[in-house]
């Protein structure tokens, strides 16, 4: 998953998900660094920016207003309500995805992942979890970026973000160690880009078979 990486016969759109503080988003980061021809789903939201972040770069911070309008000119792939804030996933970057036979990585929570896979049956779901919900608050606490009443609500939602994970997604990684669960994110996405639906079979000089042979089912 170099800059190198071989081309892929259909774009593969991946879902990491995980409750807030198992740290999904440094793992979705690094992968979109790392592949070269990945592309990352930046979210609309209407929460206000947190800490450091950044328009355009971790989020598209939004009025309510604006995000209603991009509701009715279907703009989302899928859009939900997370701790009293709206959240949703731009349908162009699926487009640009597909379009371009590229990898897109949505950093969202588990009922945006159903949706997508629901509309996109191909999508893969990965869910991140943490060691333990003692450690999950922790991070949570270090991060220090919150109120505690929204640390308290982040906690709440966590065991039921696990819940819902554990009953619909396809992946787990459990993040102890960032490095080896990044491994861990690198073999899934290897092992995917080489399904046969996604594999670039006009690569190969297989001069014995014929083209039509050859082509990958989706
Ligand atoms: P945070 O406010 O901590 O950045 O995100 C809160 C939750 O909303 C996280 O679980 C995050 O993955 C999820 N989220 C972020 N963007 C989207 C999105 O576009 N759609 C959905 N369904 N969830 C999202």
């Amino acid at each position: 998953m170099k800059p190198s990486s071989p081309p892929l016969a259909s774009g593969l759109l991946l879902v990491l998900s995980a409750p807030s503080g198992a740290g999904k988003t440094t793992l979705a980061r690094r992968l979109v660094q790392d592949a070269g021809d990945a592309i990352f789903s930046v979210s609309y939201t209407t929460r206000p920016p947190r800490g450091n972040e950044k328009d355009s770069v971790d989020y598209h911070f939004v009025d309510v207003g604006t995000f209603h309008e991009k509701i009715k000119r279907g703009e989302f792939v899928e859009w939900a309500e997370v701790h009293g804030h709206f959240y949703g996933s731009p349908r162009s970057i699926v487009e640009e995805a597909l379009a371009r036979r590229v990898m897109a990585i949505f950093d969202i929570d588990v009922q945006g992942g159903n949706a997508i896979k629901a509309a996109y049956p191909q999508a893969v779901l990965i869910f991140v979890l943490p060691p333990s919900l003692k450690e999950l608050e922790r991070r949570l606490r270090e991060r220090n970026t919150e109120p505690e009443a929204s640390i308290q609500a982040r906690l709440l939602g966590a065991r039921s973000e696990i819940e819902k994970g554990i009953d619909s997604y396809e992946y787990f990684i459990i993040n102890e160690n960032l490095s080896q669960a990044y491994g861990e994110l690198q073999a899934i996405v290897l092992a995917e880009r080489a399904r046969k639906m996604r594999f670039d079979f006009s690569r190969l000089q297989l001069d014995w078979m014929p083209t039509k042979s050859r082509k990958a089912k989706t």
